[in-house]
């Protein structure tokens, strides 16, 4: 059953510079104290009545009282300033959970994961969800950052029989990596997608 998205509170209680433009950010929950919430959901960071920056939620909805944020803040605008100013004891404000970038637990399909930079925060979250509940069926995933010899969706999904892609990252990488699973056969509506840029 989806949550409806409400108002909340969270204080910063930790934060982390994981590589010189990727920065992580615990958040402890206030009011409510607790955000239920599927992976793959986001949060919204309101700058203005109609400015808003999304992040995507990469921890675990097994532990809902703290929820941690992860970003890239090469982009350099107002999320960028407002993430890399973040500090232990700030409180701050978002609306949440958002998103229908979420596994159905029913669909029986072998997966594949594919996250583009930032776009693996989604993933992430997904992905450590299908491990705590024991998943067991076939998953690929595959995560590209700036590496052009990295391997592709095209050489590593070869057969995409009931099959369902979940794809985190730029419009570039999302429209190239459902052209080729469309072109092995599988239908469009088995790609699903999250648009960070
Ligand atoms: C559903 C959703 C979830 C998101 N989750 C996350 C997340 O978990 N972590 C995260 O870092 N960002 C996430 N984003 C992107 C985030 O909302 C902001 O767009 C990003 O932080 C840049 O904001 P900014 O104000 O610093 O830069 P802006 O001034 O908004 O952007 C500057 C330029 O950079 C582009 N851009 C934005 N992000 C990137 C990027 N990562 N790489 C390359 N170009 C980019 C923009 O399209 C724009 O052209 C998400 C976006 C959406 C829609």
């Amino acid at each position: 059953m989806p949550v409806r998205p409400r108002e909340c509170v969270a204080r910063v209680t930790a934060t982390r510079v994981l590589t010189p433009d990727v920065l992580e950010a615990d958040l402890a929950m206030v009011e409510p104290a607790t955000l239920a919430f599927d992976a793959g959901q986001w949060v919204s960071v309101p700058f203005g009545p109609k400015t808003v920056r999304a992040y995507s939620i990469a921890s675990s909805p097994r532990a809902p009282a703290l929820i941690t944020l992860c970003a890239d803040v090469a982009p350099g605008g107002i999320g960028s300033a407002w993430f890399r100013g973040l500090r232990p004891g700030q409180d701050v404000r978002f609306k949440g959970p958002l998103g229908g970038f979420v596994l159905d637990p029913g669909d029986a399909r072998r997966l594949v994961l594919v996250a583009e930079e930032i776009g693996i925060v989604p993933i992430r979250s997904i992905a450590g969800e299908l491990a705590a509940a024991g998943f067991e069926r076939p998953t690929t995933l595959v995560y590209s950052a700036r590496d052009p010899a990295a391997p592709t969706v095209d050489e590593l999904v070869t057969d995409v029989a009931a099959l369902v892609a979940y794809v985190a990252g730029g419009a570039a990488t999302i429209d190239a990596v459902r052209a080729v699973l469309t072109g092995k056969g599988l239908e469009r509506k088995a790609v699903k997608w999250e648009k960070f840029w």
